[in-house]
């Protein structure tokens, strides 16, 4: 969890929790997180909410900013392992 994150979450309560649940989020399926080559889902998204960030060891980490994700689906569309999910209700309050 980042710092900012921390901030929202104390200064918003249920309401940031509220815009975390209406986002994208990975599972443990993620080729990235077992060392495979996969960039997809942060050149999907057009509102540059996800990021790939890479580890040690040739592994990478998927996060999602849920501050930023609308819960398109765009990057769900080009996961090849289905490792990404969203909302069954589309959120649109962020635009
Ligand atoms: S597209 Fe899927 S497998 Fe590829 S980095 Fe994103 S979440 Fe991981
Ligand atoms: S659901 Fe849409 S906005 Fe959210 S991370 Fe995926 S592509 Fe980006």
């Amino acid at each position: 969890m980042s710092a900012a994150l921390s901030r929202r979450r104390l200064l918003l309560g249920p309401l940031a929790r509220d815009a975390e649940q209406s986002a994208a989020t990975v599972n443990t399926s993620c080729l990235a997180a077992q060392g495979i080559y996969c960039r997809s889902c942060a050149e999907a998204c057009t509102r540059s909410a996800l990021s790939v960030t890479p580890l040690a060891g040739g592994l990478a980490h998927v996060a999602i900013d849920p501050e930023t994700c609308n819960a398109c689906g765009e990057c769900v569309e080009v996961c090849p392992v289905s490792a990404i999910q969203v909302p069954a209700q589309p959120v649109n309050a962020h635009g």
